[in-house]
């Protein structure tokens, strides 16, 4: 679990932009215990605040009955509670919904809820943008703005759970997983993402289970080994390739951490929880770039040995990419390989369509720090090719 250290973790994160106080939604039950302790108070008044922030979706700390108007008035002069605007809410005709919220600074950041017969996933981002530059993926087209904290990121969890389930305490969760797979490397957002985690996972906030909560990473090696002194939550590796050279290509982090050294970490993390999980490999099928049967032999035996289920992303199109989706035929052919070489393997479904929700179109506009949209644009726009296009987007990346 993350430091218990009090409302000092919070000084560079979860601050409320006017006024420096720590913002209750985004802190740890380690954390209110710390604050409450500072104040003269007892422990339990964490897991108090707790049920009445996350379980029962208020938002305003006069409405925690239970606390004395006394300890209500101590709590409001070193505390806010923060909860974010929703800008748009639009709901697909397959059920999945989509929300944007407007973060300080002006930026949006997209949430959504994938609805299935036996369960309900909400995608949340951990970052504004992403830095890490994968050839296939809009948001890394669109640069980096900043990392969201730790308020930030549950209160994703906060807005989507208040619509969809009430605010009563019994309500019925719908919402039975969680997966970092909107905008952003939750990897190299740590510290928030951990306590954002640590707060889905709390038995007086959300209490989701630990193998619903996941974790999807481009692979930031030092932070996966990291990661097992913080969470027990399970992992789902972005590979999108089967060998070092086309990889290096798609998903430029490669060039730092190679695939057996990605894989080895992936492992050592699974194998440090208590109990037996298996690893989610992602693989985006990318027309004629990654989707041919050798690729999929040559994924089969890169994880040999490694206890995974695979899930075959086909790549959702988006202007300019440069990239094509693969025929339905050429994803079953791949697939086949992987089944017939006894692979635990899906293709995902393209969900909510009519409202832009799919993987990698998350379009909340990112104001990009890093120009690397500026001159992506500019190669389009000289109608140069994908490769160099590529290219273009691969320099910027490294600057
Ligand atoms: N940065 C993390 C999590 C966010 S991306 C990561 O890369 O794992 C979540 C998933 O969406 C990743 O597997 C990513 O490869 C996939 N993805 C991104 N753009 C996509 C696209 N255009 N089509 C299909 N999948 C995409
Ligand atoms: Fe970032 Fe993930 Fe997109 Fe790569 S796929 S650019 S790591 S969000």
């Amino acid at each position: 679990m993350p430091p218990a250290g009090g409302i000092d973790l919070l000084a560079t994160g979860d601050h409320h932009v006017e006024t420096a106080q720590p913002n209750l939604l985004g802190m740890t039950r380690a954390q209110l215990e710390a604050l409450f302790t500072d104040l003269g108070e007892k422990k339990f008044r964490a897991a108090q605040v707790l049920k009445w922030i996350h379980a029962r979706g208020v938002r305003d700390i006069d409405s925690m009955t239970d606390l004395s108007k006394v300890l209500r008035e101590k709590l409001k002069a070193h505390a806010v509670l923060d909860v974010p605007e929703v800008s748009y809410d639009a709901t697909a005709s397959d059920g999945t919904r989509k929300w944007l919220m407007k973060m300080p600074g002006g930026s949006s950041v997209e949430t959504v809820f994938i609805p299935e017969a036996n369960r309900g996933t909400l995608c949340v981002s951990s970052q504004i943008g992403c830095a890490l530059d994968c050839s296939f993926c809009s948001t890394g087209k669109q640069g980096f703005n900043r990392d969201l904290s730790a308020a930030e990121i549950i209160s994703q969890l906060w807005v989507a759970a208040k619509a969809l389930e009430g605010t009563s305490e019994r309500r019925e969760r719908r919402i039975t997983n969680v997966v970092f797979m909107g905008m952003g490397e939750p990897l190299l957002n740590f510290e928030p993402v951990m306590a954002a985690i640590d707060l889905m996972m709390e038995d007086n906030a959300y209490g989701i289970s630990k193998r619903r909560v996941t974790l999807s990473t481009s692979g930031v090696v030092p932070a996966i080994r990291a990661m097992g002194g913080y969470t027990d939550c399970s992992l789902a590796l972005s590979l999108h390739a089967p060998n070092d050279a086309l990889r290096d290509e798609i998903v430029p982090l490669n060039k730092k951490y190679g695939i057996s050294e990605t894989l080895a970490a992936c492992q050592d993390y699974l194998a440090g929880l208590s109990d037996k999980r298996s690893l989610t490999i992602e693989y985006t099928l990318i027309n004629q770039v990654n989707d041919e049967p050798q690729h999929a032999s040559e994924l089969a035996k890169v994880l040999t040995g490694v206890p995974c289920k695979i899930n075959l992303i086909p790549f959702n199109p988006f202007p300019n990419s440069g990239y094509e989706r693969p025929s339905n035929n050429r994803c079953h052919r791949f697939r086949d390989v992987l089944l017939q070489a006894g692979y635990n393997v899906t293709i995902r479904k393209t969900r909510g369509d009519d409202i832009d929700a799919a993987c990698g179109q998350l379009v909340g506009q990112v104001q990009d720090k890093t120009r690397r949209h500026e001159r992506y644009i500019k190669a389009v726009q000289i109608g140069s090719t994908a490769a160099e296009i590529a290219s273009a987007r691969g320099r910027v990346g490294r600057a």
